[in-house]
Order: C-alpha cells, then structure tokens, then sequence
C-alpha cells in the first residue's frame, strides 16, 4: 500500500494552485510509493474550479476532500488514520497553522509550504526577533535592525508587509506568534530554488535567522508554477488570437494578481502612459476602489476615446485573464506586475522581464530582492500622493522594452529561468531537495514504528 502525504492549503487562488503543485512535483517523482491527499476548506472558486477538474483528470494519484464546515480536522484525521494507515507528512499553508495543534496531539510530522520567496520566509521567522530588539519609540534602533536582517538586501520601513508594522494591531500580534510557532515544527517548504535566492537560503539553512534557536529544516523545491496548457481549452476573451497577430516580444502585459484594484484616477493615468508610450499592451482591467456595488464601463472607466486611439496597439480586457497562457505566448516582451510571488515565477520561468509595481501583503519586500538582488524587474516611483504618473508609466515601459536597463533585466530573467530549469531537472537543487524530504519522512517513519507510536 501506497504512504499517504495530506497537504491543506489555504483557499486563495495564489495559496491553492502552489500547494496542488507541489502536490503534483511530489506525485510527478514519487508516484509508486506515495499517494497525496489535499484537503480543501471549502469550495474552489471560479477562478481555481477548472484548474482542480483538470488536476483530477490528469493526476490519479492526487485525490482532494472536502471539508464540510461543520467537518472537524482532529475527528476527520482520526477517522482516516482508522480506516487507513497514518499519514506520512502532513504539509500545511501557513495560513492554516492552527491545524499544528491537531497534528502534534497525533504525532504526524508537520510541515508548512510557502508558496512566497525565501527572503520573505527569512523576515517572516525574524520577526520575532525584530520584536525583541525593537522598541516603538526608537526608530533609528528599528531602522538600524531592518537593513541589517540576515540574508535580505537592507530593508526600510515602507519595505516591511502591512501587517508587520503597527506593534499594536492584532495582525502584528498573530504574525509574530505564528512565526514564533513555524520555529518548532518539522519543516519549511518553499517555493523557490537555490540559485534565485542564494543568500536567503543560505541565512534560513544556517538558523541565523533564529539567532540561538534550533531551526526547522528548509526544502526550495521551486519553481512550483501552473503549466501552460498549450491548446485552445482557455477561456481567455480573445487574448491570445490577439496576442497571435502582435510580433515576436513587442506587448507589455499589465495584470495585478488576485485582488489588485486602483483608485479611478490611477487607471486614467496608467491608460494616459500606456498611450504615451506607443508600445503594445494587454491589459487586464478591474472595476476600481470604491465602486464595490456598482460595475463600471470601459466608457466609465478609460479616459475619452482611449479605446478607439490605441485600437491597433492595445488589448484591454476586464477582471481576469489567463496569466500563465499570455506569459507563454512569443509576442509578450514585458509584464507590469504587482509582485506577488506566483506572478514573480511565473514570469521568471517564460524568461518575460518584469516592472514591479507592488500594491498589498508582501510584495514591497518582493520589490526590493527582484530590483537590487535579483535584476529582474526595474520599478516604478509614486508621487508624494501615492500616484504613479502617466509620465513614470510611459518612461518605464520604453525602458524595459527598449533601453540598456530593460536589456540588462532581461538578460538576468533569461538566465535565471535557465537555472530554474535546471534546478528542477534531474540533479539539480529542487529535486535533491524534495529527494531529501522524502528520505526524513522514510527516516522518521521507521523510527516511528521502532518506538512504538
Ligand atoms: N492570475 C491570472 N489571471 C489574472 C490575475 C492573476 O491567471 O488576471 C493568476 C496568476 O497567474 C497567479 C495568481 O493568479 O498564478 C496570482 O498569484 P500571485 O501570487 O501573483 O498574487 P496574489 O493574487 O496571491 O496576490
């Protein structure tokens, strides 16, 4: 009988698919001896619902459960343990980290997936430790500690993710506690590869970010993204019949991730810039902040006969588009990106440079690693107010597309998604770690059996 592995993600569309990835990685080379079962909280969403019809189809040896809202996880793992045999691991997005209580009261080993880079987990398990040495009153004590963080480029403030920053708020409280509890459990799992993040990597292996504690153990396994699916099964509101009339490298795509909103004003100047620029576009839309009950039209939205002037240049579609596809087509030469780390990858695996353009969660600090650490993106610059200007915009995009900077950028993605190639191929950095997680669960199974649990 096959060893089961129960992985738990959190249901968020950048959370779920990185979690059924790896799901797949660790099916993909391990299918004779281990069978994975992903337990979902509640139903997948339209924009993951097709994806996971189509995991099912593919990958047998993937099977998911859902948990009704009343299921609860201690009862639910007792009564699999029952029927079947323990689970051999059981892998958990960070989100979830209650379920830690449940899985140490039945002794299975536990492990949290980052689908985030590694430098975000490094400041992530330094937080505490930021928290120690850090007072409210002394910034120049807390500045001094932010540029100083082991393995991060210097940090300032406005790098730091929301919820780290106000020592008051109750989401500042939990980061620290939950950060405080992933130092005790078995494993970290992220979704990166050695190579891309050499220094966060080395700083997380080595427990400098724990000072004098015992660290858990750390597996890059990246970079774990959606495959292309290469035929005509998208869904995609003529993006890709477009993108197959541009020239090779000549559109700048501009998509936000999950949940990127601009102000009214914002959009405007973003389509003043695009203009300006005289670059091709595809462009994914959202109704903007503040318009929650009421969807706006392109007329509403764009500024006057924006739509008829860049007619042969620009592409703009609403809400959602299919990322990975476009980021795979030929004719797309740049990607305006919010920075959340499934975008990062994705764009770094189809060699597509990068404008980073954060907006939420931890994608300043992204910023600071894909522009000073990694040259794969070039940055955009707010205004006083917050506003990247139509002008910025329009500079920014000539650079990328056109200019000595954007070259540079492009040359390092290509060589970076070189790296992830390898990294993922047989002997390269992603395998021999997955290889080695796979042998601690073995390793931790016998002596299981041997003591007598
Ligand atoms: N995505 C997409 N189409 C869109 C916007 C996003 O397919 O119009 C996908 C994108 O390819 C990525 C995910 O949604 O896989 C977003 O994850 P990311 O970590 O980049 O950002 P988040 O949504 O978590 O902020």
């Amino acid at each position: 009988m096959k060893d089961t592995i129960i992985l738990y993600p959190a249901m968020g569309r950048g959370h779920l698919v990185p979690m059924v990835e790896l799901g797949k990685f660790i099916s993909t080379h391990h299918h004779n001896t281990l069978s994975i079962k992903i337990f979902l909280l509640s139903s997948p969403n339209i924009t993951t619902k097709n994806y996971i019809t189509a995991v099912i189809a593919t990958t047998p040896s993937i099977k998911f459960h859902h948990l009704s809202p009343s299921q609860n996880l201690l009862t639910t793992l007792q009564s699999f343990i029952s029927q079947s045999s323990k689970p051999k691991a059981f892998i958990l997005d960070f989100f979830n980290h209650s379920a830690i209580a449940v899985t140490a009261t039945l002794n299975i080993p536990t492990f949290c997936y980052f689908p985030n880079a590694a430098s975000t987990v490094a400041l992530f398990l330094y937080t505490p430790t930021i928290h120690h040495n850090t007072t409210n009153e002394n910034t120049s004590i807390y500045n001094d500690v932010l540029r100083n963080i082991p393995g991060l480029p210097p940090l300032s403030p406005e790098d730091m993710p929301e919820p780290m920053v106000d020592r008051r708020s109750q989401s500042y409280k939990s980061f620290v506690n939950m950060s405080i509890q992933m130092r005790k459990i078995d494993g970290l799992i992220v979704n990166s590869f050695e190579k891309l993040e050499t220094k966060a990597f080395m700083a997380l292996k080595n427990g400098v970010c724990l000072m004098e504690e015992k660290s858990p153990r750390v597996f890059c396994i990246g970079p774990l993204v959606e495959k292309s699916k290469g035929d005509n099964s998208v869904v995609d509101d003529g993006c890709l019949s477009w993108l197959n009339l541009q020239p090779s490298q000549s559109v700048v795509f501009l998509s936000f991730g999950s949940y990127g909103r601009f102000s009214k004003s914002q959009i405007k100047e973003i389509a003043l810039g695009l203009e300006k620029s005289e670059k091709r576009f595809l462009w994914v839309v959202r109704n903007p902040i503040g318009y929650e009950r009421k969807e706006l039209s392109f007329e509403e939205l764009l500024p006057k006969g924006f739509l008829e002037k860049t007619r042969e240049k620009g592409k703009v579609v609403r809400e959602w588009a299919p990322q990975v596809e476009i980021l795979n087509h030929d004719s797309v030469g740049a990607f305006v990106t919010h920075c959340g780390w499934n975008s990062v990858l994705e764009a770094i695996t189809c060699g597509v440079p990068m404008v980073a353009w954060p907006l939420y969660a931890e994608q300043m600090l992204n910023r600071v690693v894909m522009v000073e650490e990694m040259n794969v993106a070039l940055t955009l610059k707010e205004n006083e107010d917050g506003v990247v200007k139509a002008s910025e915009l329009e500079e920014i995009v000539r650079e990328i597309m056109d200019l000595e900077r954007g070259k540079k950028v492009r040359e390092s993605v290509l060589s970076f998604r070189n790296d992830a190639f390898v990294a993922l191929g047989d002997g390269g950095s992603s395998r021999i770690h997955l290889n080695e997680l796979i042998e601690l669960w073995r390793q931790w199974y016998y002596f299981f059996c041997f003591i007598g649990f």
